[in-house]
C-alpha cells in the first residue's frame, strides 16, 4: 500500500497552523457524512486515523497526516520531500451555524488558493447524492485553477454493481458536458471497492 504508515501530525484551526508549506500534499474534501473519514482510514489502512461519525462542530478543523517517503530503495530516502494528506473540514452540515460555515468556506477557499504544496484534491461524494452545491464549488475551483481533482463515489456498496457503474458513467458525462477535468471512480470503504485504485491515484498525485 503506497499510503501505508500515515501518522497524525496536527489539527489546525487556521491556515497558519498547518505544517510548513513544502513537499507535497493531497487534500480530502466532502460534505459532512459523505464518508471522508472512512475513506481516509481505508486508504491508509489505519482504522483510527481519521475519526468517523464525529459530532459536527468538532469536525471544523483541518487535520494533517504525514506519510513516510515512498519505498523506492534509494539510499537518500530520508532527504526526500515530505508527503502529507490533509483532511479538510466537512461541509454543508445544516446544524453548523451559518457564520461558522461561512468562516470555513473562506478558510477552505484560502487554503486551496494559497497552499503551494497542494498537488490535488480528492473529493468524497456519496454515490447516491452526486454533486451537491459544495461539490460543484470544489470542482469549479479545480477547473478554474487547473488543480487536479479525483472524485471518490463512495458508499458504492449501497447500490448494485450495475447502478454504481451507471452513476460513474453519468458523472463522467456531466464532467465532459460542463468542461470539468476531474477523474472519478467507484469506491466503498466498507466493501473495499476501489481502494487499491484510489491509493495508486493519490500516490501518483503526490509525486507530481
Ligand atoms: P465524514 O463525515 O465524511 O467523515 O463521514 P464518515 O466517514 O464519518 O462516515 C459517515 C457515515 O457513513 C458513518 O456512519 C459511516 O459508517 C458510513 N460510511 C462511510 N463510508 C461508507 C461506505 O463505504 N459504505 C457504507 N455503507 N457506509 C459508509
Amino acid at each position: 500500500n503506497p499510503l501505508q504508515g500515515a501518522q497524525f501530525m496536527l489539527a489546525a484551526h487556521r491556515l497558519s497552523q498547518l505544517p510548513a508549506d513544502e513537499g507535497a500534499e493531497v487534500a480530502f474534501a466532502g460534505r459532512s457524512n459523505a464518508g471522508k473519514s472512512s475513506a481516509l482510514n481505508a486508504l491508509t489502512n489505519h482504522k483510527g486515523l481519521a475519526r468517523t461519525s464525529k459530532t459536527p462542530g468538532r469536525t471544523q478543523q483541518m487535520v494533517a497526516f504525514s506519510l513516510p517517503p515512498p519505498r523506492d530503495g534509494s539510499p537518500e530516502q530520508a532527504s526526500q520531500p515530505a508527503r502529507r494528506l490533509i483532511d479538510l473540514p466537512g461541509y454543508g452540515y445544516a446544524k453548523v451555524p451559518l457564520d461558522m460555515r461561512e468562516h470555513w468556506k473562506q478558510e477552505i477557499d484560502a487554503y486551496l488558493h494559497r497552499r503551494r504544496s497542494l498537488r490535488a484534491l480528492v473529493l468524497i461524494v456519496d454515490i447516491r447524492h452526486p454533486l451537491k452545491e459544495f461539490d460543484r464549488l470544489m470542482l469549479q475551483f479545480c477547473a478554474d485553477t487547473g488543480l487536479p481533482c479525483h472524485v471518490l463515489l463512495t458508499k458504492a456498496d449501497k447500490l448494485s454493481r450495475g447502478a454504481a457503474s451507471q452513476a460513474l458513467a453519468a458523472l463522467r458525462k456531466q464532467f465532459a458536458a460542463e468542461g470539468l477535468h476531474a477523474s472519478a471512480q467507484v469506491f466503498s470503504s466498507s466493501a473495499g471497492t476501489g481502494v487499491d485504485e484510489a491509493r495508486n491515484a493519490v500516490a501518483n498525485l503526490l509525486q507530481q
